[in-house]
């Protein structure tokens, strides 16, 4: 992060999201003058986050995690088990966070504690002004951006960074478009305690509908993202707690013996989006204003925080004018491959469950087959997935000619 000058120009930050929270913070820290525009913090999201070792780090370095350490449960194996009762069907893979010599991949915590730490690092930051109130109107121009808010009062700024949600009006005045896909599924989710110790394991079985998966808790305890078509979710939802804690129970195969479910149950509606740029018009888009998949492999908001990280390192260079067509510039450019990349993979995950058709079936279970018995491959792949470029790092350390050399002069002196 770089520091910007005192006389650092003015952000304005829309959302009052996990992303818009940590994205106030990053740019307050960095020097900016912060107006954060966005209503008080929800409070009734009954969803559990799991981030991975590098967001979890970002947190740390902006003083977030400390008070999220007690509501919160490592994740130490993550195993993938196929639920369905096709004819093509593939081997449990476990991946252990130890076989890459990590103690944990990450952490999950319910959302509530999440937004709950954040509003208290952002309410003790010096240099945001939080005006709880949204943006009614979005008035981008060439030198600055202006924003009407809904308490009447109008904001002046250099740079806007949109972390307004999926459907975000900033975008719209920015000119973005949207390639966005619905999904005929929707996510349960719920959280339950069991009779069994989940050993830190988070697991998730792949259904003909989408994942049904299981994360940690502290304690006896676990949340659960059930993905299902809309009508089932709905079935399911109005089940009473005794019929529905059974069915969880059945569907883990009672690996962690008797469930029973905690009375808040939310559904969402699963949709991808991607938009055509990632800024545009002095906005930056950051969280799901830049991204929307379907809840596989816990990636939304992991995403989010390098958006955050990349759009204030962007807006550092040019901290006079973080707005500049430069900045919007080498933000675009240093998102677009990641974003693509994790969109496109979770998409093909998922329409590989859901497709009937053999040749995706057959791709399916050939790859968790391989990655289950290799374990070089297996450890590639989960370096890869904690921190992008580290797998095939490691790969090319060991490839260098010095590397070899030793190894070899290693080998003959045995
Ligand atoms: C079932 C489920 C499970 C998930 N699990 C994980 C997980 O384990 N790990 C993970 O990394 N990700 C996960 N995700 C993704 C993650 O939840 C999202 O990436 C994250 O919540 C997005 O946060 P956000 O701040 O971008 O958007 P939001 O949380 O939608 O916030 C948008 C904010 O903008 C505000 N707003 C809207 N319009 C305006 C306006 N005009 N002016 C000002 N403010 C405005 C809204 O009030 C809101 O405060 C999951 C998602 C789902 C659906």
């Amino acid at each position: 992060m770089t520091e910007a000058s005192t006389s650092a120009a003015r952000v304005l930050v829309a959302g009052t999201g996990p992303a818009g929270m940590i994205a106030a913070l990053v740019f307050a820290q960095a020097g900016f003058e912060v107006v954060l525009a966005g209503p008080p913090v929800s409070t009734d999201d009954d969803r559990t986050t799991a981030l991975m070792a590098p967001a979890l780090d970002y947190l740390d370095t902006l003083g977030v995690l400390e008070a999220l350490r007690e509501a919160s449960a490592p994740l130490r194996t993550m195993r993938i088990v196929d639920g369905t009762a096709r004819l093509l069907r593939s081997p449990v893979v476990t991946f252990h966070a130890s076989e890459i010599d990590e103690q944990q991949f990450g952490l999950n915590f319910p959302n509530r504690a999440l937004n709950a730490a954040l509003e208290q690092v952002v309410v003790a930051q010096a240099g945001i002004a939080w005006r709880k109130c949204i943006v009614e109107h979005w008035l981008p121009r060439e030198d600055e951006v202006v924003a009407q808010l809904s308490d009447g009062s109008e904001v002046q700024a250099k740079l806007a960074v949109a972390a307004d949600g999926r459907t975000s009006p900033a975008r719209e005045a920015a000119g973005i478009s949207v390639v966005s896909h619905a999904h005929r599924q929707s996510a349960l989710v719920l959280s339950f305690s069991h009779s069994r110790d989940h050993a830190f394991t988070s697991t998730e079985f792949h259904t003909e509908t989408g994942p049904f998966t299981q994360v940690p808790l502290p304690g006896r305890r676990s949340s659960l993202v059930w993905v299902v078509r809309p009508g089932s979710a709905e079935e399911l939802n109005a089940l009473d707690d005794t019929s529905l804690s059974k069915i969880v129970e059945d569907r883990m195969q009672s690996i962690l013996g008797r469930v029973t479910v905690d009375g808040g149950r939310q559904i969402y509606p699963l949709s991808t989006a991607v938009p055509t740029r990632f800024a545009a018009n002095r906005i930056m888009l950051v969280g799901e204003a830049a991204h929307v998949f379907p809840p596989i492999g816990a990636q939304g908001l992991n995403l989010g925080i390098k958006d955050v990280q990349q759009a204030v390192d962007a807006a550092s260079r040019n901290p006079h004018d973080p707005g500049a067509a430069g900045s919007l510039v080498s933000y675009d450019a240093a998102r677009r491959p990641d974003i693509m990349a994790r969109t496109g993979a979770v998409s093909l995950l998922n329409l590989s469950l859901l497709s009937d058709m053999l040749p995706s079936q057959i791709a399916r279970t050939a790859g968790l087959s391989l990655l289950g018995a290799v374990s070089p491959l297996r450890a590639l792949f989960m370096r890869e997935g904690l921190r992008p470029g580290s797998g095939f790092a490691q790969i090319f350390e060991t490839l260098r000619p010095d590397a070899l050399l030793s190894r070899r002069a290693a080998v003959s002196r045995k």
